[in-house]
């Protein structure tokens, strides 16, 4: 059976087919600049690439293409070959505490959420309406980045601020990137042989979040309201306090959500270095002796080792440190300069294992708590999704 993952961006629409239960990859692509002349519509195809240049103004036609693309390609035959679709959804607030099959009332609750993700749930319901649109009679599936992080407690989520906030606008912390956090720690306690096993992921891309998991429930998580609280990212600034916002407003005069902007594009590794939002070139600059390089690298380290030493805490203990996404699965001077720094805790790093690359431990076999390289799969996450809800 073959089941559709996709990921709507603003701009962007990233798709992947799976054959099901097998999980094998029949096609995955992404539709790039939707809403111009000059848009890109990529299908990988027996590992080739198909790309064309098209205009594509909307999802709609976006999502009209992307079909039309799977049967000119030959990946599918029939559009009654495709038994479901699942729906990344950034923002799913306290109200769904699971994923959910998609109906008008869910729709409506995902954009009654929109106060709370104005940047990701819009796009993600016009994904919703262009496949509901074009693939009438399949089941939609929504799948949340906040739900596996709805187990926190009250200690964890909420903020020191007016209890009013909370209750009148929703302010505390969700939390993001779910169903990387719950996949790897999946597979964690699946390689430990030990349900109960206390793990902390280090969730490093572009956007970046750490959790943690005490016996596969998510307990504390580094992003908040929206994903910019936390550690450092790509151009994402993680904790300031926030007075910054007032300080920098009035002495560069502009208003607080330009200031927000550039606390959300313009800090984080870019901020830092001055030069680069992408960890190889911080790398690479770190490595000629450029200090900005150097800082940049050193103040995410810094923060991602606050965070695993405040879990180890509150958790009481730990089995093992996790670490994916691009830069947690393909830059071992991270991963080095984090274990490190969290020395204490008793790991110790296995130094030829760490330069490698794909699923491995990389402390050594003594090691009391144990790090490993997890490459994440969301999308094999919402297909599973999918195939739970339709099931039942
Ligand atoms: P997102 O999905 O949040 O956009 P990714 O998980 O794709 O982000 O991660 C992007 C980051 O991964 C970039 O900073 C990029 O530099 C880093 N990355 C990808 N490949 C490598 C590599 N070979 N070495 C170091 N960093 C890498």
């Amino acid at each position: 059976m073959k089941i559709l993952a996709v990921n709507a961006g603003s701009s962007s629409l990233k798709f992947q087919l799976f054959e099901m239960p097998s999980e094998e990859v029949v096609t995955s692509g992404i539709v790039e600049r939707i809403g111009y002349d000059n848009a890109i519509i990529t299908f990988k195809v027996n590992g080739e690439k198909i790309k064309e240049d098209k205009q594509i103004l909307n999802h709609k036609t976006a999502v009209e293409l992307v079909i039309h693309g799977l049967i000119s390609n030959k990946i599918i035959e029939s559009l009654d070959e495709i038994k479901g679709v699942g729906h990344r959804v950034v923002q799913g607030g306290e109200y769904f505490k699971n994923s959910a099959v998609i109906d008008e009332d869910v729709i409506a609750h995902i954009r009654g959420l929109i106060d709370l993700a104005p940047l990701h749930n819009p796009a993600n319901i016009t994904g919703i309406e262009a496949f509901r649109n074009a693939l009438p009679n399949v089941p939609q599936i929504a799948v949340f980045d906040t739900t596996f992080h709805q187990t926190m407690t009250e200690d964890a989520y909420l903020y020191a601020v007016p209890y009013e906030w909370y209750e009148k606008y929703g302010v505390r912390k969700y939390g993001f990137h779910g169903t990387s956090h719950q996949y790897v720690s999946e597979r964690a306690a699946e390689i430990l042989g030990n349900k109960k096993a206390k793990v902390i992921v280090c969730h490093l891309g572009n956007g970046a979040s750490i959790c943690a998991v005490d016996g596969g429930k998510s307990v504390d998580t580094s992003m908040g309201l929206t994903p910019l609280e936390g550690i450092p990212m790509g151009t994402r600034s993680g904790n300031v306090d926030p007075a910054v916002l007032m300080l920098v407003s009035s002495k560069e005069d502009k208003t607080y959500g330009e200031v927000l902007d550039e606390l959300n594009k313009k800090s984080g590794y870019l901020g830092l270095s001055g030069f680069s939002n992408d960890s190889r070139d911080i790398i690479d600059g770190m490595n000629e002796g450029n200090h900005r390089a150097y800082l940049a690298h050193q103040v995410q380290v810094k923060r991602i080792a606050d965070y695993i030493g405040s879990y180890y805490v509150y958790m009481g203990g730990l089995d093992a440190i996790c670490f994916t996404a691009g830069i947690g699965e393909n830059a071992p001077e991270v991963r080095r300069d984090v274990i490190k720094a969290v020395k204490v805790l008793g790991i110790e790093l296995d130094a030829a294992e760490n330069q490698k690359r794909g699923e491995r431990m990389i402390s050594t076999k003594d090691s009391k708590v144990k790090a490993y390289i997890i490459p994440t799969n969301e999308e094999v996450m919402i297909a599973r999704e999918v195939i739970r809800l339709e099931s039942k």
